[in-house]
């Protein structure tokens, strides 16, 4: 099997984890323009936007030789569920001889997900699988956390970029060396050294300004699709801060017994949403939420074309931003997205927000 994944975040993490099991990965190329012009092409035209990156993603990685694809699947309302059927049933129909191991909830399918994991473990035992798991469940841990000190202090960086070069120099450290946990360990340590001698020019707390970003999973952590946004926001001086990364995403999936416990976050968003209608959007009002508890200045709520759930959240928004005093940008993510108009209308949102938060200090 030569096996590929979706495009989502660092995706060295996949990556490592099906190396550790000896298998022969393609890695799939960083989405760019065509990769979308592919999906779109090939997509009806009301799938969501993150249904069309990921089908122009397995196109490219099908073309450098890939023969089977790793996904996740789902359940409930949200089109998720119905991404892997629909997209082998067009890659086929495109003429791909391709095979698909699709990993459902664990709750919901246990025995499916063991049979899943068994596929992959190749000719390596339990011990070894599991040890693989959570050598890449450390390591996305790592990168995130560095991740987040970045798009924090990115926003004071007195050399422009030098944060980002930081950041490659040990992406790609982790994909050369991080075999153990162990190894992982001694990477974000160092990662964070690195970062820490980076120098910076922090205003005092009342001049600075924090975001918060929100929205469906795939646009909040993938920049390559968000016209990389939290850079954009850190190049006009403010701190960012997501409501999802990879390892948060992996965190929700795990049992219950073990994963931390986000009863806040969907206790908070009670008052504005009774129910979840299948994707974010009880994690996105209760983010909202703990970020006006938090003290941050502003919220950008990103919304992929065509997505039902952030359609509701987005028709919440303004009561939202009522009710907390502060002031939320919805941005809708689709193929004509640019990063030119997005900077634009990052640039009038920051406006307002430093002024808000001027007129708030009287
Ligand atoms: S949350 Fe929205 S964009 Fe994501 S799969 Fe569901 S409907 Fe599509």
């Amino acid at each position: 099997m030569k096996l590929t994944f979706p495009y989502m975040g660092s995706t060295i993490i996949y990556q490592k984890l099906l190396q550790l099991l000896d298998h022969e990965v393609i890695m799939p190329p960083r989405p760019t323009q065509r990769t979308i012009n592919l999906g779109v092409k090939y997509s009806p035209e009301f799938a969501c936007f993150p249904y069309k990156v990921l089908l122009g993603s397995y196109i490219e990685s099908l073309e450098l030789g890939a023969d089977t694809i790793i996904t996740s699947g789902g359940h409930g309302p949200c089109r998720a569920g119905l991404y892997s059927e629909i997209h082998l049933k067009t890659l086929r129909n495109l003429g791909y001889h391709v095979d698909m191991i699709v990993f459902d909830d664990i709750y919901h399918y246990p025995k499916l997900f063991l049979e899943r994991l068994r596929m992959i473990k190749n000719h390596k035992s339990f011990l070894q699988l599991i040890r693989a798991i959570y050598t890449s469940y450390q390591l996305a841990h790592a990168i995130d956390s560095l991740q987040k000190f970045m798009e924090i202090k990115q926003a004071y960086e007195l050399e422009q970029g030098a944060f980002a070069k930081a950041f490659e120099i040990m992406r790609q450290k982790f994909a050369k060396a991080a075999n153990t946990v162990k190894d992982v360990q001694c990477l974000q340590r160092e990662g964070e050294m690195l970062f820490s001698s980076i120098p910076v020019h922090e205003p005092p707390e009342s001049q600075k300004v924090r975001i918060g970003i929100v929205g469906e999973i795939y646009v909040v952590i993938e920049s390559s699709i968000n016209t990389g946004i939290a850079a954009l926001l850190n190049k006009l001086g403010c701190e960012v801060t997501r409501s999802l990364y990879v390892s948060e995403w992996v965190d929700h999936a795990l049992p219950r017994f073990i994963k931390k416990s986000d009863t806040a976050i969907i206790k908070n968003s009670k008052k504005y949403m009774e129910m979840g209608i299948g994707g974010h959007e009880i994690h996105n009002i209760g983010h909202m939420i703990h970020y006006k508890e938090q003290g941050f200045d502003g919220i950008v709520h990103l919304m992929p074309f065509a997505c039902l759930p952030e359609l509701i959240t987005q028709s919440l928004i303004p009561k939202i931003s009522i009710d907390l005093d502060m002031p939320i940008l919805t941005l809708a993510i689709d193929e004509q997205s640019g990063a030119a108009n997005t900077l634009t209308r990052l640039e009038a949102f920051v406006d307002l927000v430093r002024n808000h938060k001027l007129q708030k200090a009287g």
